[in-house]
Protein backbone atom coordinates (compact mmCIF):
# COMPACT_ATOMS: atom_id res chain seq x y z
CA UNK A 1 0.00 0.00 0.00
CA UNK A 2 1.76 3.26 -1.03
CA UNK A 3 1.68 6.27 1.87
CA UNK A 4 -1.82 7.71 0.26
CA UNK A 5 -4.93 5.62 1.06
CA UNK A 6 -7.17 5.24 -2.39
CA UNK A 7 -10.85 4.87 -2.13
CA UNK A 8 -12.49 3.59 -4.93
CA UNK A 9 -15.76 5.25 -5.80
CA UNK A 10 -16.90 3.02 -8.59
CA UNK A 11 -19.54 3.95 -10.98
CA UNK A 12 -20.50 7.00 -8.62
CA UNK A 13 -22.39 7.86 -12.57
CA UNK A 14 -25.00 4.75 -12.81
CA UNK A 15 -24.36 3.18 -8.94
CA UNK A 16 -25.42 6.04 -6.57
CA UNK A 17 -28.68 6.45 -5.37
CA UNK A 18 -29.67 8.64 -1.81
CA UNK A 19 -26.12 9.44 -1.61
CA UNK A 20 -24.39 6.55 -1.44
CA UNK A 21 -21.35 8.33 -3.03
CA UNK A 22 -21.13 9.50 0.67
CA UNK A 23 -19.52 6.43 1.96
CA UNK A 24 -16.64 7.14 0.31
CA UNK A 25 -16.55 10.79 1.80
CA UNK A 26 -16.89 9.19 5.07
CA UNK A 27 -13.91 6.72 4.94
CA UNK A 28 -11.53 9.32 3.24
CA UNK A 29 -12.62 12.17 6.38
CA UNK A 30 -12.02 9.10 9.00
CA UNK A 31 -8.95 8.44 7.41
CA UNK A 32 -7.85 12.26 7.26
CA UNK A 33 -8.67 12.60 10.78
CA UNK A 34 -6.11 10.46 12.03
CA UNK A 35 -3.13 11.65 10.38
CA UNK A 36 -3.61 8.86 7.01
CA UNK A 37 -3.39 10.55 3.59
CA UNK A 38 -6.17 9.61 1.65
CA UNK A 39 -8.02 10.33 -1.77
CA UNK A 40 -11.20 9.41 -3.36
CA UNK A 41 -10.31 7.92 -6.58
CA UNK A 42 -14.08 8.03 -9.44
CA UNK A 43 -14.20 5.58 -11.63
CA UNK A 44 -16.81 5.93 -13.85
CA UNK A 45 -18.88 4.30 -16.53
CA UNK A 46 -15.98 5.56 -19.36
CA UNK A 47 -13.39 4.03 -16.97
CA UNK A 48 -11.80 0.64 -16.86
CA UNK A 49 -11.64 -0.58 -13.07
CA UNK A 50 -8.12 -0.66 -11.19
CA UNK A 51 -6.99 -3.37 -9.23
CA UNK A 52 -4.42 -1.18 -7.48
CA UNK A 53 -7.02 0.49 -4.84
CA UNK A 54 -7.18 -0.40 -1.40
CA UNK A 55 -10.49 -0.08 -0.56
CA UNK A 56 -13.76 0.02 -2.96
CA UNK A 57 -17.39 1.60 -2.77
CA UNK A 58 -20.51 0.73 -4.76
CA UNK A 59 -23.71 2.54 -4.24
CA UNK A 60 -27.54 0.99 -5.43
CA UNK A 61 -29.25 2.46 -8.42
CA UNK A 62 -32.28 1.75 -10.59
CA UNK A 63 -32.78 -1.05 -12.71
CA UNK A 64 -31.28 -0.17 -15.57
CA UNK A 65 -28.45 1.47 -14.13
CA UNK A 66 -27.78 -1.57 -12.20
CA UNK A 67 -27.79 -3.60 -15.53
CA UNK A 68 -24.96 -1.15 -17.15
CA UNK A 69 -22.77 -1.49 -14.22
CA UNK A 70 -22.75 -5.24 -14.09
CA UNK A 71 -22.11 -5.69 -17.58
CA UNK A 72 -19.27 -2.74 -17.13
CA UNK A 73 -17.60 -4.53 -14.16
CA UNK A 74 -17.34 -8.33 -16.21
CA UNK A 75 -15.76 -6.31 -19.02
CA UNK A 76 -13.25 -5.03 -16.61
CA UNK A 77 -12.46 -7.20 -14.03
CA UNK A 78 -10.06 -5.45 -11.34
CA UNK A 79 -12.47 -5.00 -9.17
CA UNK A 80 -12.73 -8.57 -8.78
CA UNK A 81 -9.10 -9.42 -8.59
CA UNK A 82 -8.75 -6.50 -6.29
CA UNK A 83 -10.98 -8.88 -3.96
CA UNK A 84 -9.93 -11.58 -4.88
CA UNK A 85 -6.18 -10.26 -2.88
CA UNK A 86 -8.48 -8.69 -0.21
CA UNK A 87 -9.17 -5.18 -0.67
CA UNK A 88 -12.57 -4.43 1.40
CA UNK A 89 -15.26 -4.32 -0.92
CA UNK A 90 -18.41 -2.59 0.54
CA UNK A 91 -21.77 -3.19 -2.06
CA UNK A 92 -24.93 -1.02 -1.09
CA UNK A 93 -28.45 -2.39 -1.94
CA UNK A 94 -28.02 -2.89 -6.17
CA UNK A 95 -24.29 -3.62 -5.98
CA UNK A 96 -25.51 -6.58 -4.00
CA UNK A 97 -27.39 -8.33 -6.36
CA UNK A 98 -25.24 -7.25 -9.13
CA UNK A 99 -22.07 -8.79 -7.74
CA UNK A 100 -24.04 -12.22 -7.21
CA UNK A 101 -24.40 -14.92 -9.22
CA UNK A 102 -27.80 -13.61 -10.78
CA UNK A 103 -30.36 -11.29 -10.63
CA UNK A 104 -33.65 -11.10 -11.93
CA UNK A 105 -35.35 -7.72 -13.08
CA UNK A 106 -38.93 -6.56 -12.32
CA UNK A 107 -39.99 -7.58 -15.69
CA UNK A 108 -38.44 -11.34 -15.05
CA UNK A 109 -35.55 -11.41 -16.82
CA UNK A 110 -32.39 -12.99 -15.28
CA UNK A 111 -29.37 -11.22 -15.71
CA UNK A 112 -25.59 -12.66 -14.88
CA UNK A 113 -24.20 -10.91 -11.91
CA UNK A 114 -20.23 -10.55 -11.44
CA UNK A 115 -20.14 -14.04 -9.32
CA UNK A 116 -18.28 -12.20 -6.52
CA UNK A 117 -20.24 -13.40 -3.95
CA UNK A 118 -22.89 -16.75 -3.54
CA UNK A 119 -26.08 -15.07 -3.43
CA UNK A 120 -29.13 -14.56 -5.86
CA UNK A 121 -32.02 -11.65 -6.26
CA UNK A 122 -35.66 -11.62 -7.47
CA UNK A 123 -38.24 -9.11 -7.30
CA UNK A 124 -40.95 -9.26 -4.38
CA UNK A 125 -44.89 -8.98 -4.55
CA UNK A 126 -44.05 -5.36 -2.65
CA UNK A 127 -41.23 -2.92 -2.40
CA UNK A 128 -39.54 -2.74 0.91
CA UNK A 129 -39.10 1.04 1.87
CA UNK A 130 -38.25 2.40 5.45
CA UNK A 131 -35.95 2.36 8.02
CA UNK A 132 -33.94 -0.78 8.54
CA UNK A 133 -32.10 -1.46 11.79
CA UNK A 134 -30.15 -5.11 12.74
CA UNK A 135 -27.97 -6.57 14.86
CA UNK A 136 -24.52 -7.34 13.49
CA UNK A 137 -23.84 -10.91 12.78
CA UNK A 138 -20.08 -10.78 12.60
CA UNK A 139 -16.96 -10.78 14.37
CA UNK A 140 -15.72 -7.02 15.26
CA UNK A 141 -19.06 -4.87 14.92
CA UNK A 142 -21.20 -4.61 18.42
CA UNK A 143 -23.66 -1.78 18.05
CA UNK A 144 -27.01 -1.84 16.27
CA UNK A 145 -26.66 -0.97 12.67
CA UNK A 146 -29.27 0.95 10.71
CA UNK A 147 -30.33 2.35 7.34
CA UNK A 148 -32.95 3.75 4.71
CA UNK A 149 -33.90 0.29 2.54
CA UNK A 150 -36.19 0.90 -0.70
CA UNK A 151 -35.53 -1.98 -3.00
CA UNK A 152 -37.47 -4.69 -4.74
CA UNK A 153 -35.32 -7.04 -5.32
CA UNK A 154 -35.54 -10.37 -2.35
CA UNK A 155 -31.66 -11.57 -2.07
CA UNK A 156 -31.26 -15.16 -1.02
CA UNK A 157 -27.72 -16.18 0.45
CA UNK A 158 -26.14 -19.30 -1.08
CA UNK A 159 -23.55 -21.18 1.65
CA UNK A 160 -20.68 -19.69 1.02
CA UNK A 161 -22.49 -15.82 1.89
CA UNK A 162 -22.93 -14.95 5.61
CA UNK A 163 -25.67 -12.51 6.60
CA UNK A 164 -24.26 -8.79 8.05
CA UNK A 165 -26.89 -8.77 10.61
CA UNK A 166 -30.41 -10.14 11.66
CA UNK A 167 -33.11 -7.86 11.29
CA UNK A 168 -34.51 -5.85 14.37
CA UNK A 169 -37.04 -3.35 12.73
CA UNK A 170 -37.52 -3.02 8.87
CA UNK A 171 -37.53 -5.76 6.04
CA UNK A 172 -33.24 -6.99 5.32
CA UNK A 173 -32.36 -9.28 2.62
CA UNK A 174 -36.31 -9.49 1.91
CA UNK A 175 -36.95 -13.51 1.45
CA UNK A 176 -38.50 -14.14 5.10
CA UNK A 177 -35.31 -15.29 6.41
CA UNK A 178 -34.70 -11.90 8.74
CA UNK A 179 -31.11 -11.95 7.50
CA UNK A 180 -29.71 -8.48 5.98
CA UNK A 181 -26.56 -7.87 4.18
CA UNK A 182 -24.08 -10.36 2.90
CA UNK A 183 -20.91 -11.05 3.66
CA UNK A 184 -18.18 -13.32 1.77
CA UNK A 185 -14.38 -13.09 1.61
CA UNK A 186 -13.32 -9.27 1.33
CA UNK A 187 -16.92 -8.32 0.06
CA UNK A 188 -19.54 -6.78 2.35
CA UNK A 189 -22.99 -5.84 1.17
CA UNK A 190 -25.84 -4.24 3.12
CA UNK A 191 -29.45 -2.97 1.92
CA UNK A 192 -29.12 0.35 4.14
CA UNK A 193 -28.52 3.63 2.25
CA UNK A 194 -27.84 6.83 4.50
CA UNK A 195 -25.41 6.85 3.39
CA UNK A 196 -24.46 3.38 5.72
CA UNK A 197 -21.15 4.80 7.12
CA UNK A 198 -22.27 8.10 8.33
CA UNK A 199 -24.70 6.12 10.59
CA UNK A 200 -22.77 3.28 11.02
CA UNK A 201 -19.44 4.47 12.04
CA UNK A 202 -18.31 1.33 13.46
CA UNK A 203 -19.08 -0.50 10.21
CA UNK A 204 -16.54 2.20 8.72
CA UNK A 205 -13.83 1.29 11.11
CA UNK A 206 -14.41 -2.43 10.31
CA UNK A 207 -13.55 -1.70 6.58
CA UNK A 208 -11.03 0.63 7.51
CA UNK A 209 -8.97 -1.48 9.55
CA UNK A 210 -9.30 -4.32 7.16
CA UNK A 211 -7.56 -2.19 4.07
CA UNK A 212 -5.00 -0.83 6.51
CA UNK A 213 -4.34 -4.23 8.20
CA UNK A 214 -4.24 -3.16 11.63
CA UNK A 215 -6.26 -4.39 14.90
CA UNK A 216 -7.37 -1.14 15.73
CA UNK A 217 -7.37 3.03 14.69
CA UNK A 218 -7.84 5.50 17.20
CA UNK A 219 -10.79 6.26 18.37
CA UNK A 220 -13.13 9.36 17.00
CA UNK A 221 -15.20 11.89 18.91
CA UNK A 222 -18.53 12.36 17.03
CA UNK A 223 -21.08 13.91 18.71
CA UNK A 224 -23.13 15.04 15.86
CA UNK A 225 -23.11 11.08 14.32
CA UNK A 226 -24.07 9.48 17.82
CA UNK A 227 -26.79 12.42 18.56
CA UNK A 228 -27.59 11.47 14.31
CA UNK A 229 -27.96 7.07 15.52
CA UNK A 230 -30.23 8.09 17.83
CA UNK A 231 -32.73 9.59 16.33
CA UNK A 232 -32.35 7.65 13.02
CA UNK A 233 -32.79 4.47 16.00
CA UNK A 234 -35.44 6.22 17.62
CA UNK A 235 -37.46 6.77 14.20
CA UNK A 236 -37.52 3.34 13.23
CA UNK A 237 -38.43 1.07 16.38
N1 LIG B 1 -33.11 -1.87 -8.37
C1 LIG B 1 -32.89 -2.69 -7.22
C2 LIG B 1 -34.18 -3.09 -6.51
O1 LIG B 1 -35.19 -2.41 -6.62
C3 LIG B 1 -31.97 -1.98 -6.26
C4 LIG B 1 -32.55 -0.73 -5.68
C5 LIG B 1 -31.54 0.14 -4.96
O2 LIG B 1 -30.33 -0.01 -5.10
N2 LIG B 1 -32.03 1.10 -4.21
O3 LIG B 1 -34.18 -4.10 -5.84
Amino acid sequence: MSDNIQIGLILPDVLGTYGDGGNALVLRQRLRMRGYNADIVEITIADPVPESLDIYTLGGAEDYAQRLAARHLLKHPGLQRASERGAPVLAICAAIQLLGTWYETSEGERVDGVGLIDVSTVPQQKRSIGELVTTPAIAGLSAPLCGFENHRGGTTLGPDAEALGTVTAGVGNGVGDGREGVVQGSVLGTYMHGPALARNPELADLLLRRALGVESLEPLELPDVEKLRRERLAAAH
